[in-house]
């Protein structure tokens, strides 16, 4: 075996440091933002250090990327920095899909970095790119150490986290966590503290090995929008532009299983879910039979589950919801390959023309928003390093 397993003492793994940083990568809904105020309440209330917290939501939609930042400084140093963490001592991964689907998680990694995964592989099945190295890894399955417990998901990471936080005293951090949610029910509460003691328990840890990082190194193919390139106002020029995103992981983990024979087509699961997710057969003279879940969209809220009179849907682990059904879309689907791998090529009438109908219009608002003149004029120079290869603005405007 290549690592060594660990004392589960967190006692004797290391000295104090002077100064932790501590990024959490979550997606919305999985209390990555609460997690981070408890420890950094854990830090200053509790252990009397410096320390701040601040998290950024992205898009603030239920089910998006969510990071949350803690410093805090068991030497009582003044934190005057309250920005984005870019050298964490601990990266904590509530979704194991971030791994590989959102490689920013990586970012400003280090030797002395501890890296902590919701994930039911071992830490020695985990990749990660090339160029990144770890001190150590933990890995536990948190997503089913919750749903046992009935608890949420940031408590069992919370008591991973307090493994590798020697500065903060177990029990402070199991106090803080009661007390922040102290006015849930008695029984949440309970649920709550026994999956900070199984995260404590249930987890696997290796110090990591240089071979390990062997993931090839990935690098962004669509251009980088940000706010030097964005459009004048934030507006958004390519609408229906989530479908060329992955938002298959948005979710808690959990997500309804489909029983198409018990099924008898009623419709309320359709009529609650908050974000249209069922897909139909229509027929011409029958009623519209139920095929089934868009699983790009479902962010697992379990509405449908409680309204189906028939337990037709299922609450399941996301790993063991079948291929098949992840198969089935609301909208057509566009041809992702083919756009990303063309859009490094400038010639896009070309690569309208070899696209099916329904990618042909996202296409054409994808090349929208690629158009200069939509960039602000002072920066396109600034542009041209986001994006390689990008027709002139005479020839497209000429095109559209
Ligand atoms: S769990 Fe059900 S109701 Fe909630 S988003 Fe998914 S399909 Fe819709
Ligand atoms: S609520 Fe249940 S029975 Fe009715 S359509 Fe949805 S899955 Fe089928």
């Amino acid at each position: 075996m290549w690592f060594q397993i660990f004392n589960k003492s967190k006692r004797s793994l290391e000295e104090h440091r002077k100064l932790i940083s501590i990024r959490l990568e979550a997606i919305g809904g999985q209390g990555a933002n609460s997690a981070g105020k408890i420890i950094a309440e854990a830090a200053v209330l509790g252990m009397h250090f410096t320390g701040n917290h601040f998290s950024s939501f992205g898009s603030e939609k239920r089910g998006t990327p969510v990071r949350s930042f803690v410093r805090f400084s068991p030497g009582k140093q003044t934190i005057r920095s309250a920005s984005y963490i870019s050298k964490p001592d601990l990266v904590v991964v509530f979704h194991e899909s971030l791994l590989t689907k959102h490689l920013e998680i990586f970012d400003g990694v280090h030797a002395q970095t501890d890296l902590i995964v919701n994930t039911h592989l071992k830490p020695d099945q985990i990749t990660v790119p090339e160029g990144c190295q770890f001190r150590r890894i933990m890995t536990l399955d948190a997503t089913s150490i919750a749903n046992n417990n009935e608890c949420g998901l940031n408590a069992v990471m919370l008591g991973a986290c307090s493994m590798f936080l020697n500065e903060i005293d177990s029990e402070v951090l199991e106090k803080t966590l009661l007390k922040f949610f102290s006015r849930l029910p008695e029984k949440i509460q309970k649920n709550n503290q026994n999956g900070f003691q199984q995260g404590m328990n249930k987890f696997n840890e290796c110090r990591f090995e240089k071979s390990q990082a062997n993931a090839q190194k990935q690098t962004q193919t669509l251009p980088l929008m940000g706010y030097l390139n964005a459009p004048i106002g934030g507006t958004i020029i390519n609408p229906g532009n989530s479908v060329l995103k992955d938002n298959s992981a948005s979710r808690k983990g959990v997500a309804p299983k489909f029983l198409k024979e018990i099924c008898f087509n009623c419709g309320l699961c359709d009529m609650v879910c908050p974000d249209f997710c069922f897909v139909w057969e229509k027929k011409e003279n029958a009623a519209p039979t139920l095929l089934g879940i868009d699983y790009q969209y479902c962010k697992g809220c379990q509405k449908c589950v409680v309204a189906c009179p028939v337990e037709a849907l299922i609450p399941t682990l996301e790993k063991e919801i079948p291929e098949e059904q992840k198969k089935l879309h609301v909208f057509p689907q566009a041809d992702k390959d083919l756009i990303r791998q063309k859009w490094t090529h400038a010639d896009w009438s070309q690569v309208v023309s070899e696209l099916s109908n329904e990618s042909r219009m996202l296409t054409l608002q994808t090349e929208l928003l690629d158009a200069k003149s939509y960039l602000r004029p002072n920066l396109i120079n600034n542009s041209e390093t986001t994006s390689s290869t990008t027709p002139t603005t005479e020839k497209k405007k000429g095109d559209l």
